[in-house]
């Protein structure tokens, strides 16, 4: 198992390197953003480790740079604060999973074999299951990013598709604004901003307005809830 180490605190990745050396893991280890874009994209990884803060470019801009040309590496990040923003702005960066920091060693290890079994199994070679999500006639392939009501294709944007995501997942259940915004952007909540009520406008547009049946629907006062029941 090959793994690129983005980290550049010598103490941290000079421990990490030597724990994960007698793990029977080889080890490349790298300092700041570019290089970590530039080893990450030229040579096979089994996976990434990639710090949040490094110097240059950040560990999340790493991690865009490289999931556009490499979609398969498993990238776990750490993070300097066990913060839910630093967790969804991670995740929407294309890591696969975060560990703050400080870490447990033998968790990190877990964690690795976790992700390094995962990316086994959605190998396209080996035929990964596609994980597929609905409520009603509405179904949403995850794998595929595909959304159809109905049968028909619906085209929705990153952002449409992952509150329709959202919505699907927490279906039944009233969500309120500021969990919405948490959730599906990756900024903090500014409370002078319809962006929600916005963006929720597009997705009726396009997954409510041409059938009967409404799946969204409004709880005045509270947010929103998806549902076959209004
Ligand atoms: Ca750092």
């Amino acid at each position: 198992m090959n793994i690129l180490l983005a980290e550049d605190e010598p103490k941290i990745a000079s421990f990490l390197k030597k724990g994960l050396e007698e793990s029977a893991y080889n080890v490349d280890w790298v300092k700041d953003g570019k290089e970590a874009i530039r080893k990450g994209l030229e040579s096979e990884y089994d996976v990434i480790i990639l710090d949040v803060m490094l110097p240059h470019i950040d560990g999340f801009q790493v991690c865009r740079r490289i999931r556009v040309k490499k979609l398969q590496v498993p990238i776990l990040m750490l993070t300097a604060l066990d913060s839910t923003e630093d967790k969804i702005k991670g995740l929407d960066a294309g890591a696969d999973d975060y560990i703050p920091k400080p870490f447990d060693f033998e968790e990190l290890l877990a964690r690795l074999r976790a992700l390094t079994r995962r990316s086994h199994v959605q190998n396209p070679e080996k035929q990964a299951a596609e994980e597929v999500i609905s409520i009603e006639n509405l179904v949403c392939n995850l794998s595929r990013k595909e959304v159809k009501r109905g049968g028909k294709e619906i085209k929705l944007t990153a952002r449409e598709f992952e509150l329709l995501v959202f919505f699907i997942k927490n279906k039944n259940h009233v969500l309120d604004r500021a969990t919405i915004a948490a959730q599906v952007w990756d900024i903090s909540f500014d409370t002078g901003t319809n962006v929600v009520d916005v963006y929720v406008n597009y997705l009726r547009n396009k997954i409510d307005k041409d059938f009967d049946k409404k799946l969204i629907h409004t709880r005045i006062g509270l947010g929103y809830i998806m549902s076959t029941e209004s």
